[in-house]
């Protein structure tokens, strides 16, 4: 996740810690997360969300596209373009698809949130809100499907000798 060192507040007070968990659980079941075949990036696009690898970009293109990010981390970014009555008319989101199936949903799911919690370049607490976002939707992800804990595991906590019985 994102650290926060770039920016100069990191200011959440504990309801809307709430509010956003909240939302993220009634996303996670409306949209079906547990489903066994839930695909992230199909659910993004059904969502008028412009899914894009990095993989598919030019550095150059990629550095211009920072330049009107919205997110604060390299492993993915979104741009969103309001019209005049700040409704989102464009939205995109790109990511580093060299990362693990975890490290994916973690980047989609993180700039998916500054997406839904209309986040701007200038959100101070942009980064602190999405990653409450995206931890809530790995703890609900973790609680629905046993198997993901089980890479969640195997991937972030190797070398950490897991109970052989979780899977
Ligand atoms: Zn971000």
């Amino acid at each position: 996740m994102p650290n926060q060192n770039e920016r100069t507040q990191y200011l959440l007070p504990s309801w809307r810690f709430k509010q956003i968990s909240e939302l993220a659980t009634r996303i996670f079941i409306e949209e079906e997360f547990f489903r066994k075949d839930f695909d992230t990036v199909r659910m993004l696009e059904s969502k008028d969300i412009n899914v894009l690898k990095y993989s598919k970009f030019s550095e150059a293109n990629l550095k211009k596209m920072q330049k009107f990010n919205v997110s604060f981390w390299k492993e993915g970014l979104c741009l969103v373009q309001s019209d005049s009555d700040g409704k989102h008319k464009l939205k995109m989101i790109a990511y580093d698809d060299t990362k693990d199936d975890i490290h994916k949903f973690i980047i989609l799911m993180h700039e998916f949130s500054h997406i839904i919690l209309e986040h701007s370049q200038q959100s101070v607490n942009g980064e602190a809100e999405a990653n409450v976002f995206t931890t809530a939707m790995l703890m609900l992800q973790m609680i629905f499907m046993n198997k993901k804990l089980h890479d969640f595991v195997e991937v972030h906590f190797k070398g950490v000798k897991s109970d052989e019985n979780c899977a």
